[in-house]
Formats: structure tokens, C-alpha cells, sequence
């Protein structure tokens, strides 16, 4: 397939981006390292890998405005010229590369945020401080010479983060903005400060320079933006000097997801369709795009002038060369998990990617040719084994992958049976086209023992794990399951069903036996039952009626020993939205039970150390996720007969067990070997 829109040039006039695609910003962490040139060989590997234009993380314009104290930004001429290092390494490399200065208002994670009235943010335990007009004066003088800097560390333009709640986004809606004097009040008030931004920018940087502005399309907050007020202002920031125009969805306390994986596809690309005709510079939209042919159908309906691709250039930094070249289906793919970027930014680690470790360890992570080639073995085609068989490969090392199973993938196959996981299909087809375009040699239906192993220089053991035993009296009954019956095998399952464990497992099953069919596969269906609607009707994009979700499809109790919250240690960025979508189906959540026994009248349960209120859970099926072991039979095997051996993945550590690290962990040893 060849991409006729996506890699068409974009004139600008001064300048021309070589095609239609945009890195968006992403904070990294990777400026506060201070590793300058660690950040300038993470973007220029992106602009090798032929992407138009990069935006950076969001630099602060002041102390006040940085998302936490010490975040990063252009402060000194020692900035700059760090800054340069970056921006030279990007040409270098035949890239462009925009600036961000993202102003976080009540948003910044700091005691000296301000913001145009006093209103704390939900997502902040610091209450803002409200502007006065010089205060309101020095925001802008300082937005517009951290342009004017950004300019002279030689970016090709800034972007003005004007959306997603921050600090610009909150003087337009007056749940932010309760002023009464010339910032407030009217629209054409609240309007002025981004407009007073932007013209102050474009005076700052003169007229061959990109101003990226980004503006909020749907708040998906209430009293948000309504689309009349959204073009008015598009059309102002236009007149005010903007070259581009970048799509934001939904502010940072929306409790609407907008990225995760179980968001369908370019969920909202047909928002920003609305405001094409009405401006005359391009356009960009943004969220959930994800592959080359859903970029190519966005551009071709004409919903964009040019997409937005942000988290996609950590999984796969050659995402546009690999699509020029015909060879989409060699792109790694994002999956939508934020499992090891937005979660790692939340925690204070640097970002990287589930699917490509090497992701902002460009300079750390090498995968060079061996001079010294190996006869490897790989036992286990799950994340791990594959990990570490493909990058054993790429060395030169000849690898022979072995799995028992008839399919590569390993847990990866029942994580995409999920509703909302669909993006696990594309990573295991991404591995089976890596596999075929590899020298390794694939063993199939093949359960191999230690003596099979033998002559191999380096053996590694991926075998994986095996379900945890519950030991519950009764465990046994016709009416228990496992979660591998369920997921892998479809056994039937009853009406009223009990779930023993609530980890990761433990709420992708009960999710899906709440679901008929997914909601990602539909949008139409996924917007009503989050309670999103056209912002040309209601003001923010939210639906006056609130969520509507499907019936669920079973009645579920999920239930855990420990007393906390369940699913409390789910992703940190996504673990609310399991939480969410469960409690909009009704399932009970039970925290703090003995498992006492499992008979025909269901699940029997007491709380607490002194076992306290017997009760039973009346269900017709009771699901053991009860977490999992390694199975390391084979390793202790080839342990016992004296052979080295290399165990990785849920093999070696199942508590804990994740695609993140089992990849992680492959790649890294056969990066060493
Ligand atoms: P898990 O997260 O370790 O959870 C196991 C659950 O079983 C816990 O709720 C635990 O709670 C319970 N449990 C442990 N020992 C038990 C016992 N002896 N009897 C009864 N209950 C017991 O394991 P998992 O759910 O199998 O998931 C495995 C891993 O896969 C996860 O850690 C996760 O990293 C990964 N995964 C991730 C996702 C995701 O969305 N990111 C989804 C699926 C899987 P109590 O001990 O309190 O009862
Ligand atoms: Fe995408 Fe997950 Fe990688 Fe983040 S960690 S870039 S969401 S695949």
C-alpha cells in the first residue's frame, strides 16, 4: 500500500515539512538528565527514521510554570547551547524540530503555581495563586522570550501549549477563569490571553519561524469550550500569527479516557474534521493513530492537513521510512499500554517503550553486530524468548526458537482475547513478520526437554509461568475455572460469576465476561458509553445524559484478600479507567476475604483475621486468577545436568510478570551475549 496523503510535502511558505507527519510532544525526562547527548541521539534516530517535524517534551517559560519544580526549560545561555547540541544532531540528521513551552498553570506540581483565578486543580494538592495584571504581563513576556531562546538554540519553531487544562486553556473557560477585569468575563476576554501569547511569540521569533499552537477541541470538562468559541478562537489565533494549528482533546482532569488502548483508533479525529474550512493555515489531529494506513484514511476524509504521532515514534522511531519503503508491517507497533512511557513519566523514571527498550536508551541500549556468532537456543515464544531471539538475530547469532504451542505470542494471545487489548493482535502479527524476516529458525508444536538442548553455545530459558494453586477447598468443582479455560479455551461461563484475584488478570477477565462486544471495535458505541458527544451541541463535548454503558453482560464479583483498593496497582495512568469501566457494569469489588470453600451454592467467603461474617457468593462459575509461578522445570533441568543456562521472563520472576519487563529483559541479555 502506498500513503499518497500521509507523505505528501506541506508547504509553509518560508519553509516545507517533507510529509504529513508530526512527532508530538512527549515528556521523556530525558532533558532533566542533563545528558545532552543522550536527548539530541533520541530525536535525531527520530528524524533519521524520516519524520516531518518533532515537538520536545513541554519546556517551562519560567520557575512558576514548570510542570514540577526543576523541570526543564531555557533559562540561561548555557540552556541554549545545550539546547543546541539537540537541534544540530536533528539537522544533521535531515530533521526538523519544534520547541514546546508548556506553561502548566494550576496544573504545575509546585507551591508557587499560578493561575487566572484561585481554583484548585483535582490533580494538584497545591492551590494556585491568582495573577494580578503584572503578574499576568510577566506570563506572557516570558512565554514570548522562551520563544524568541528557542529560536536562537536553533529549533526550527516553537509549539505553545494552549490545551489539555494548562495554564493558557484554563483563562478561556470560566471554571478557571472567575476574573472580572479585562482577562475574564466575556469570551473575548478570556480569549485574550492566548491571542496576547501568540502575537507577543510571532513578534519575538519574526516571520520564517513555525508557531505551533495547540488548541483544545473538546474539553471533555464541564462548562467547557463549546465548537462556536473553539473556531472563533482558532480564527483569532490565526490573525495573531500561528503557522499551524495542532489538535488538544480533553483536559488532564477529564475523567474521559483519550489515549489508552481501549480508546478506539483516531477516536477523535472526526473533531477535528469540524474545523477544517473555517481557518486557512493546516491543521493537525492527533490521538490514537497509530498506523500508517489509519494516518493515510484520516488525511484522505479530510479531517486533517497533517496527523499527530506521538507515543507510535517510541515503539518504532522509523515508523515513516518503514512506510515510504512499502514496509509497514515492520513497524513496531504501539499498543496504546503507557505501561513504560506515561507511567514511567508519573513515577519519575524516564520514559521508554513496552515494545522497543531502546526507546530514550539510545545511547545505552546498543544492539551491535557480534564478532563472535552463537548457536542459540530460545526456549518459549512469549514476549521474552521472542525479544530475545529476534534481537539475537539481528546480531548475527543463529537463533532456533522453540515453543510447545502451535502460535508464537505466549500470554500475548489471551491478553488480546480481552475487550480493549485489541492491540495485542498487531504486536503478535508484528512478531510473526519479524520472525519471517529473520534468519531464525522456528520450532513449533516442539516441547523440547534438557537433553535436546545440547550442543547449543547458549541456551535461555523463556518458559514462562504456570497458574498460581488457590488451594480453595473445592477448588476442583465442575462450576471452577481457570483463567486460561476462560481465555484461552472459551469454556462456558454462568450468569453470576465470582473472581478469585484482582490483579492485572484478574480485572482483563472480569472485563471480559462483562462485555458482549468491544467497544473499541465501535466508536459510535465506545463515545456514548463514555459520555462523549459532539461539542457543537454540548459545551465540552460531554453528553448532558452522562455515560451510557451497555448492559453487562454477567453479574461479577471481583474479589482480593488484601484490604486495599482493588486494582490499586494497576498501571498509574490507566489503572481508573479498569477501575471506571468495571464499576460502569456493576461489578462488586470485595476486598479483605478468606477464601473459605467453593461448593454448588458458589463462593464461600469470611473477613479478616478472625474469619468473620461467613457469607456465600451465590455464582454459577468462580474464576481462579490467583496470580501466577515461574515454570522453570526446564531450567532446573539443564541446571542439574551442570549446562549454563539464561532464564528470563515470568520463568524468572513471575510476581510482577509483564510484557514490559519480559522484553526488556530478553533484549537486554541478547544485547550482551
Ligand atoms: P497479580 O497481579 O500478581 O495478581 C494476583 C491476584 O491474586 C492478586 O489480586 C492477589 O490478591 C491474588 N492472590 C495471590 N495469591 C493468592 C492465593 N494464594 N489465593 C488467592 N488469591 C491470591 O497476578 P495476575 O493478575 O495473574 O497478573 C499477572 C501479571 O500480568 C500482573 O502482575 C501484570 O503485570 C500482568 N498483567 C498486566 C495487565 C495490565 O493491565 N497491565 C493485565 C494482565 C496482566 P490477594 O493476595 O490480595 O488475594
Ligand atoms: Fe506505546 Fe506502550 Fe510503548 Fe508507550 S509503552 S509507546 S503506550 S507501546
Amino acid at each position: 500500500m502506498s500513503y499518497p496523503n500521509l507523505l505528501k510535502p506541506l508547504d509553509l511558505g518560508f519553509t516545507t515539512l517533507k510529509n504529513r507527519v508530526l512527532m508530538g510532544s512527549m515528556h521523556t525526562g530525558l532533558e532533566e538528565t542533563k545528558d545532552w547527548n543522550r536527548v539530541a541521539e533520541f530525536y535525531a534516530e527520530r528524524a533519521r527514521g524520516g519524520v516531518a517535524l518533532m515537538v520536545t517534551g513541554g519546556m517551562a517559560p519560567n520557575r512558576e510554570g514548570g510542570v514540577f519544580p526543576g523541570a526543564a526549560g531555557l533559562f540561561s545561555d548555557e540552556d541554549i547551547a545545550n539546547h543546541r547540541v539537540v537541534t544540530e544532531r536533528v539537522h544533521a540528521a535531515g530533521g526538523k524540530i519544534a520547541m514546546q513551552i508548556l506553561h502548566a498553570g494550576r496544573y504545575a506540581y509546585g507551591p508557587e503555581c499560578v493561575a487566572p483565578s484561585p481554583v484548585k486543580s483535582p490533580i494538584s494538592p497545591f492551590p494556585p495563586r491568582e495573577l494580578d495584571e503584572a503578574g499576568i504581563e510577566k506570563q506572557i513576556a516570558d512565554i514570548a522570550t522562551a520563544a524568541a531562546r528557542a529560536k536562537e538554540a536553533g529549533y526550527d519553531g516553537v509549539e505553545v501549549m494552549g490545551s489539555e487544562g494548562y495554564f493558557i486553556n484554563q483563562f478561556l473557560v470560566t471554571h478557571t477563569n472567575k476574573r472580572e477585569d479585562r482577562w475574564g468575563g466575556s469570551y473575548e476576554n478570556r480569549m485574550r490571553l492566548p491571542i496576547e501569547v501568540v502575537k507577543r511569540v510571532r513578534a519575538a521569533v519574526g516571520p520564517e519561524f513555525i508557531v505551533i499552537y495547540r488548541l483544545s477541541m473538546i474539553d471533555l470538562v464541564p462548562n467547557g469550550s463549546s465548537f462556536d468559541e473553539v473556531i472563533q478562537l482558532a480564527k483569532e489565533i490565526e490573525k495573531a500569527g500561528a503557522t499551524i494549528l495542532n489538535t488538544g482533546i480533553g483536559w488532564h482532569e477529564a475523567r474521559i479516557p483519550t489515549i489508552a488502548t481501549s480508546v478506539p483508533r483516531r477516536a477523535f479525529t472526526w473533531v477535528t474534521k469540524k474545523l477544517m474550512g473555517h481557518v486557512s493555515v493546516p491543521v493537525i489531529t492527533s490521538n490514537r493513530i497509530n498506523t500508517p494506513e489509519v494516518g493515510e484514511a484520516v488525511l484522505a476524509e479530510g479531517c486533517a492537513d497533517m496527523i499527530s504521532m506521538a507515543r507510535p515514534f517510541l515503539a518504532d522511531p522509523h515508523f515513516v521510512a518503514k512506510a515510504e519503503a512499502g514496509k509497514a508491517a515492520t513497524i513496531a507497533p504501539c499498543i496504546a499500554c503507557n505501561q513504560a512511557c506515561l507511567d514511567h513519566t508519573f513515577s519519575g523514571k524516564i520514559s521508554s517503550c513496552l515494545v522497543n527498550p531502546k526507546a530514550c536508551f539510545e545511547t545505552e541500549l546498543l544492539v551491535e553486530p557480534t564478532s563472535v556468532p552463537k548457536t542459540i537456543a530460545v526456549v518459549g515464544a512469549g514476549p521474552a524468548g521472542l525479544s530475545a531471539a529476534l534481537t539475537a538475530d539481528e546480531r548475527g547469532h543463529q537463533v532456533t526458537l522453540f515453543d510447545k504451542a502451535e502460535e508464537i505470542g505466549g500470554q500475548l494471545n489471551m491478553a488480546k482475547q480481552v475487550p480493549g487489548k485489541e492491540e495485542f493482535w498487531g504486536l503478535v502479527d508484528w512478531y510473526r513478520t519479524m520472525l519471517e524476516e529473520s534468519h531464525v529458525t522456528m520450532k513449533l508444536e516442539a516441547e523440547v526437554g534438557a537433553d535436546d538442548l545440547v550442543g547449543f553455545d547458549e541456551v535461555i530459558v523463556a518458559t514462562g509461568v504456570v497458574p498460581r494453586d488457590p488451594q480453595i477447598e473445592g477448588q476442583d468443582g465442575p462450576n471452577v475455572l481457570s483463567y486460561i479455560d476462560v481465555l484461552r479455551n472459551k469454556a462456558p461461563v454462568g450468569d453470576r460469576v465470582a473472581i478469585v484475584g484482582a490483579g492485572g488478570i484478574g480485572f482483563d477477565v472480569s472485563e471480559f465476561l462483562v462485555t458482549d462486544e468491544s467497544p473499541t471495535e465501535n466508536l459510535e458505541e465506545w463515545l456514548e458509553e463514555w459520555g462523549v458527544t459532539d461539542p457543537g451541541e454540548h459545551r465540552g463535548g460531554l453528553a448532558p445524559e452522562g455515560p451510557q454503558p451497555e448492559k453487562p453482560a454477567r453479574q461479577i464479583t471481583l474479589l482480593q484478600r488484601k484490604s486495599e483498593k482493588l486494582g490499586k496497582r494497576l498501571g498509574k495512568t490507566t489503572g481508573w479507567i479498569h477501575r471506571a469501566a468495571l464499576a460502569m457494569k456493576d461489578v462488586q469489588m470485595v476486598a479483605g476475604v478468606n477464601y473459605e470453600r467453593i461448593d454448588e451454592a458458589g463462593l464461600h467467603v469470611s473477613k479478616g483475621e478472625a474469619r468473620e461474617d461467613p457469607t456465600v457468593i451465590k455464582v454459577d462459575t468462580v474464576v481462579l486468577c490467583a496470580g501466577q509461578v515461574s515454570e522453570r522445570s526446564l531450567a532446573d533441568a539443564l541446571e542439574a545436568k551442570g549446562q549454563s543456562v539464561h532464564v528470563i521472563g515470568g520463568a524468572d520472576v513471575a510476581a510482577e510478570l509483564d510484557a514490559k519487563r519480559a522484553i526488556d529483559q530478553g533484549t537486554r541479555l541478547a544485547a550482551s551475549l
